[in-house]
């Protein structure tokens, strides 16, 4: 049973939320991570001391639920090796030396044609080439979304504008910036599942993006499906698909299910965005928005840069001094992101932000035991029961702990904002998935 459990932590977007998006330099070596996407790794198409462009194929998707990866620079291939990684620690990946040059290839599969003559599996085809993957977190293949099984009708796609997450802004400043580009690649997008009813869903602290919206769904208008705009609350995490479909259209998605299950797609404002890349102007994703935040407000900034530049290239650009006390790296944001150990880490596909804390962040108490306060059960939007899941962890109980359903849990890091004993649960309900996923 799910229950629409939200939190309000504070939001810091104030910081970026006014920054326009500017083009970060190109990186002297980008380093293309084969995993940055849910499901296999994709496999090498090069190799070391291959010349490549800027949207070249280095990698293909391997197996149905992988995607393809494009070279974010131009010039050559120096390395196929194991490097840092964001969020697994280290994995393989493709480094390339820039030429400083950016010389572009595109996708250049199906004949150059209006965009409206294309058929729907024309459309698929550019999306599944272009290596797009949802890029709000998840990263899971976009084109493994768009093909549902036959016996799953899709009757609605949502478009998630929500960014609940604190202080990250980037969907925000895309929504004010590119509004036109985000609704063409959701008629795209409808038009591949088939659908007839999109739904655009933000969150009212973001009401100029609300009315950038609003004003160009006004002018571009579409006869083969409704375009319906909707206001959220602000609150966390109103983001979560479950959260948001919950929201939107008072319906539930099963334990264990996904959202095409009861005949629903849900996908991120930037990836719309990618989607029309792809299709109107042949570009891969090889690049993309991301806020830099945190407790340095001179570092403040929403950034277009390439997939594969390293995080410390970005720290140095936004101007972030090594004396500045910074006590932790982000990737992501405050409530769901992934602490940095290493700074050569890059960005990847599904990276939304970097953020610099300083010591005020620093979780100062100590971790106490549970006092069966049922504030991390209030907190859920799952309904799940976090602190019996955390507890069973701590005895090492996985069999019990896998009674609790934490499959279900999303990770989004409101039990353990809530606790006041300090227990680190969600650290304890990703180690019980990990335990009962290798089972
Ligand atoms: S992290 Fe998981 S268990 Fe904790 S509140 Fe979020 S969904 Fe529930
Ligand atoms: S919020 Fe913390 S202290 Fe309260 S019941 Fe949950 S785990 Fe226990």
């Amino acid at each position: 049973m799910t229950s629409l459990n939200f939190i309000h932590p504070p939001d810091f977007k104030n910081i970026t939320k006014n920054k326009k998006i500017e083009q970060a330099p190109l990186p002297k070596r980008a380093i293309l991570h084969l995993s940055q996407h849910a499901g296999a790794p994709s496999e090498p198409a090069v190799n070391a001391g291959d010349s490549v462009k800027t949207g070249s194929l280095i990698a293909h998707a391997k197996g149905f639920i992988s995607a393809n990866l494009h070279s974010s620079i131009s010039g050559r291939v120096i390395a196929i090796e194991e490097s840092p990684h964001p969020i697994i620690g280290i994995s393989k990946a493709i480094i390339v030396e820039s030429d400083g040059q950016d010389t572009k290839a595109s996708l250049d599969s199906i004949p150059a044609k209006d965009v409206s003559a294309l058929s729907k599996e024309e459309i698929a085809a550019l999306i599944r080439e272009a290596g797009i993957v949802g890029m709000g977190g998840a990263a899971f293949p976009l084109s493994v979304k768009l093909n549902p099984p036959p016996a799953k009708k899709i009757n609605t796609l949502i478009i998630n504008g929500a960014e609940c997450e604190p202080f990250l802004t980037c969907d925000h400043r895309l929504m004010l910036e590119k509004p036109k580009e985000i609704i063409l690649g959701a008629q795209l997008m409808a038009k591949v599942l088939g659908v007839k009813d999109i739904i655009i869903g933000i969150e009212e602290n973001k009401l100029d993006a609300i009315e950038n919206i609003k004003s160009a769904l006004f002018r571009i208008k579409d006869e083969n499906c409704r375009i319906n705009m909707v206001n959220l609350k602000t609150r966390y995490p109103q983001g979560g698909e479950k959260q948001l479909i919950e929201t939107l259209l008072d319906k539930e998605v099963p334990s264990g299910g996904l959202p095409l299950d009861i005949g629903v797609v849900v996908n991120n404002v930037q990836t719309v965005f990618a989607v029309y890349e792809a299709v109107y102007l042949r570009k891969p994703l090889y690049e993309r928005v991301i806020t830099v935040s945190g407790s340095f407000p001179s570092i403040a900034k929403n950034i277009l840069t390439r997939i594969g530049t390293p995080i410390k290239d970005i720290l140095d650009y936004c101007g972030l001094s090594p004396k500045a006390g910074v006590y932790k790296i982000i990737m992501g944001g405050p409530m769901m992101g992934v602490a940095q150990f290493n700074l050569n880490a890059p960005v990847i596909k599904g990276t939304s932000g970097i953020l610099a804390l300083d010591k005020k962040f620093k979780v100062k108490e100590e971790e106490l035991g549970c006092i069966r306060c049922s504030r991390c059960i209030e907190a859920c939007p799952l309904g799940l029961m976090p602190c019996a899941i955390g507890l069973s962890v701590k005895k090492e109980r996985f069999d019990i702990a896998g009674s609790y359903d934490p499959l279900d849990c999303i990770e989004c890091g409101s039990c353990s904002f809530v606790c006041p004993s300090k227990i680190p649960l969600v650290q304890l309900i990703k180690l019980a998935k990990l335990k009962i996923k290798r089972r």
